[in-house]
């Protein structure tokens, strides 16, 4: 780790490479493997160059995070660490030419600090050690629903899903097979504006739902896609659709944006496990008459609902147990199995005790993953359709049917 060679004397080159020297075969093969051959701030492969045609060199850099030399001559090495430490492996960086000078060169303004550049090296290092260790055929077909939310939509990146699959247990490689024509998400139903003002918008989204999961049906058929992973962000009746007509061929991780941190789609690790329940809350005779209300996320009292629920309905509420239904209600991958069961436990219950029901009036206040479990947990034929209510903007109005 030198400063820019302007600021050297003329004999600084040669020491400099006498210092490199001193580096142990050992710790550069270390530094190396656990850099993965890449610079480890812009991720740039070092072993290989295709600027100016294609050549196999090593281009990269052993920088050092605390400078080597204890006279203050090299960059942050005023830092305490004991000299014989200072070319330990857990004190280099391995870096492209332009990432090592800017790191010194910013250093003046009191950028990369040591501490900055340990927990960079440290991320980065658990990174590449957890990806290389990933099955090279644990692939997933990425699915993205994306529409507006009252006037918000958000991103669904491809690095975000990445992200987030590489990162869930067990890990995998987001394949987007279903894209390869177009840069876009594969459902983007945002130029449907929202249901207030287009009286057609369910209509339209099932259809562009539906061409979607017919290409995936033949990715299916075809063994091409093994697993999917599920991003949606769109108004709750879509979602619904979109996990029902998904239905259950092959292995689904669904995955919900968080608001609280940067990781935005990654499921919390360490989050308490919240389990759910059911209960009646309105008893009728008319065992065909049933409506479920689902508050997770926010409350939906029994009075808001639509005239046309009135006191001839059996009315069931599914929520968390112990707890008010709250915006982070279900933060892990667990949390979400909680409440799966405990939907499926219900469904299982009207199948039996309300034989005659053929349609169950659902109103939701649920986050994303839990809308499109709602449609992917619903057992085709066997089980009641699900007529889905929307709040536009304050009423329930039913937005369309599944099953
Ligand atoms: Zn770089």
């Amino acid at each position: 780790m030198n400063s820019s060679p302007s600021k050297q004397p003329k004999q600084a080159g040669a020491s400099k490479e006498a210092q490199r020297k001193a580096l142990s075969p050992k710790v550069k093969q270390l530094l190396y493997v656990r850099a993965g051959g890449r610079c480890q701030l812009c991720q740039d492969y070092l072993l290989e160059s295709d600027e100016l045609g294609y050549y196999e060199f090593n281009r990269g850099e052993m920088a050092h995070i605390v400078g080597q030399s204890l006279n203050a001559t090299s960059p942050r090495s005023d830092f305490p660490l004991a000299k014989e430490l200072r070319d330990d492996v857990e004190n280099l960086m391995l870096l492209c030419a332009r990432d090592h000078q800017t790191i010194d060169k910013a250093i003046e303004e009191g950028n990369f600090t040591v501490e900055l550049l340990r927990e960079l090296k440290r991320e980065r290092e658990a990174h590449i050690k957890h990806v290389t260790g990933i099955p090279q055929n644990h692939h997933t077909c990425i699915v993205r629903l994306v529409g507006r939310i009252r006037g918000n939509i958000v991103q669904v990146t491809r690095p975000e899903c990445n992200s987030a699959t590489l990162h869930h247990h067990p890990a995998r490689f987001a394949n987007f097979a279903l894209d390869y024509h177009r840069q876009g998400v594969e459902i983007d139903i945002t130029m449907l504006g929202e249901p207030e003002e287009n009286p057609t918008y369910y209509q339209t989204a099932q259809l562009l739902i539906d061409r979607e999961i017919q290409l995936i049906r033949q990715g299916v058929e075809r063994g091409e896609i093994a697993h999917l992973s599920v991003f949606g962000f769109a108004r709750i009746p879509a979602l619904v659709y979109l996990g029902f007509q998904l239905g259950n061929k092959v292995g689904t991780t669904l995955f919900q944006r968080r608001r609280v941190d940067a990781k935005h789609w990654h499921w919390l690790r360490e989050a308490p496990v919240q389990p759910f329940e059911w209960e009646l809350i309105q008893r009728s005779p008319q065992v065909e008459k049933v409506a479920l209300i689902i508050n997770v996320t926010g409350c939906i009292h029994r009075w808001e609902l639509p005239d046309n629920i009135d006191d001839t309905f059996n009315i069931f509420l599914l929520k968390p147990t112990g707890i008010d239904p709250h915006a982070d209600a279900v933060l892990t991958v667990e949390s979400l199995d909680q409440f799966r069961q405990t939907y499926r436990q219900l469904m299982a219950y009207l199948e039996s005790k309300h034989k005659s029901v053929d349609q169950v009036h659902l109103f939701l206040a649920a986050p994303t993953a839990v809308a499109v479990a709602c449609g992917l947990d619903l057992m085709p034929h066997a089980q009641p359709t699900l007529l889905v209510y929307d709040r536009m903007p304050r009423k329930f109005t039913a937005a369309l049917s599944v099953n």
